[in-house]
């Protein structure tokens, strides 16, 4: 690097740094403003040697659901043990140029969302942080697929792939349970190690599969022989690929109301240490669903396969999952509380599922508590996908179908009325259902009719959940109904 880049960078660095301190001061600046700041001074080459400045080097995390949570267990585990510089919902080099001003660090994790090829550099961001993890969660179809437009999973898929294409040391950590990861994971194994997680419980997905789950190889259609989430569970293909054997599994899920148990067993690579470790201990959890199982069994395969500390490993995931406080979750997160009804106390379900796979976990969740009796005694409050996202209806809609409960109560999700309006015809030719054209405008009204529904209900069960903004609808209708 010449003597003229060395001191744009340093410009870089310094203005960069200025802007952290100046967004301390006053808020609302977002994440990424330091390191847009730093690029615009400093360029590509600049964030290149500025990621050179962690000691071990970076982990990127990746995925459709559950990125934020496992960052932030990630980072709580790392952070335990380690100096370690990260950033949250980050979906621009800017955001993760943020993260990697904050200074020398032994590991820097960043959380990197990737929507489409078009509106992100995966393999960009790969070449100038030059990761040595990539973790990737799942990938299921979302609101990015815009219909009209070809083949857009597919597209969507080899974005997430690109991320840890031009990868050529470290590791990359992959949900074994998860087809489309794993031939992700399976491309990876000539160029670097691959750390693959994996679930080996009891509990199972019983709710049909929603969206085309095909063999990432040839097409064909894959063979389930179990499955614990979805399209998550152990398939095979007539083709020869199959779920992998994970090196780091999670066993022996014990479920009570206020908490929850579960074995981690395997052996992880140590990537710090070039060494093994072997880990078998039972860890105590929050209840919180099995989707979060897989964010929680994700964060401690990275841990495991980062930490400069392998002794450490136990007791540091012990106790950080032992004080593990549901608030780093989203305000939007699945919960279930009771509420007073005109027919007495109910159980109520609420969160945001605004993708097929995280509207089933929900079901799957409040199942764990309500028992097979679920069908017959719950109302279903659904707020609807917004205006061109009838993919993310269809999946919805096998879930609530097979779930098959009392009523289901319609009201719009997003900001088209009309939209609901139309998803509200198809749903009341399979179940009894009504519709409340609640706008988006009034969200305070719609906040208040949900809680009457509810409170009017005579189901002794209630579960709410579909699209809706976080904090506006979710966090206030939350807040609303616990006090
Ligand atoms: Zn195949």
């Amino acid at each position: 690097m010449g003597l003229l880049q060395n001191i744009r960078c340093k410009i870089a660095e310094f203005m960069g740094k200025l802007s952290r301190y100046l967004i301390k001061l006053g808020s609302g600046m977002g994440k990424s403003f330091p390191g847009y700041i730093y690029l615009r001074i400093g360029k590509l080459e600049c964030v290149r040697k500025l990621a050179r400045n962690m000691k071990i080097g970076s982990v990127i995390i990746t995925g459709t659901n559950g990125k934020t949570t496992t960052t932030k267990i990630i980072v709580l585990l790392l952070g335990n043990d380690t100096k370690i510089a990260y950033n949250y919902e980050s979906n621009t080099i800017n955001a993760i140029t943020t993260g990697l001003l904050s200074g020398k660090a032994d590991l820097g994790v960043f959380e990197y969302g990737i929507r489409d090829i078009k509106h992100a550099i995966p393999d960009t961001v790969c070449r100038i942080v030059d990761p040595v993890g990539v973790v990737y969660t799942n990938v299921s179809r979302e609101h990015s697929q815009v219909s009209g437009k070809k083949n857009p999973f597919e597209e969507y898929l080899k974005a997430k792939k690109l991320l840890s294409t031009p990868m050529k040391r470290g590791v990359v950590v992959c949900n074994a349970d998860d087809p489309r990861i794993t031939y992700i994971g399976k491309e990876k194994e000539e160029d670097v190690r691959v750390c693959y997680y994996g679930l080996d419980i009891d509990m199972e997905d019983k709710t049909p599969i929603t969206g085309d789950v095909f063999c990432p190889i040839c097409k064909n259609e894959l063979n389930y022989s179990k499955r614990y989430l979805n399209h998550r569970g152990i398939y095979q293909c007539s083709c020869g690929f199959s779920r992998p054997q994970p090196d780091l599994i999670l066993t022996e899920l014990i479920t009570e109301k206020d908490g929850w148990q579960v074995k981690l067993e395997g052996e992880v690579f140590n990537y710090s240490t070039e060494k093994p470790i072997s880990l078998d201990f039972m860890v105590n959890l929050p209840a919180f669903g099995v989707h979060n199982l897989y964010n929680l069994l994700c964060a401690a395969a990275t841990y495991a396969s980062f930490t400069p500390y392998p002794e450490k490993v136990e007791n540091t995931i012990k106790s950080v999952c032992r004080d593990l406080d549901l608030s780093i979750l989203p305000p939007g997160r699945f919960e279930i509380f009771n509420v007073d009804g005109k027919s007495g106390e109910k159980m109520v379900g609420m969160g945001q599922g605004d993708n097929g796979d995280a509207l089933k976990a929900n079901i799957q969740f409040m199942q764990t508590y309500a028992g097979d009796e679920i069908a017959e005694k719950t109302a279903f409050i659904y707020t609807t996908p917004d205006e061109g996202e009838y993919e993310i209806f269809e999946d919805h809609l096998s879930s609530i179908v097979s779930l098959n409960p009392r009523m289901v109560h319609v009201v719009p999700g997003r900001e088209s009325v009309e939209a609901a309006r139309k998803y509200y015809e198809i749903i009341k030719d399979s179940l009894p259902a009504d519709f409340h054209p609640l706008s988006h405008e009034d969200m305070q009204n719609r906040i208040d009719k949900i809680g009457e529904i509810i409170k009017e209900s005579p189901c002794p069960y209630v579960l709410v959940s579909g699209c809706g903004p976080e904090q506006y609808m979710w966090g206030n209708l939350k807040s609303k109904l616990k006090k």
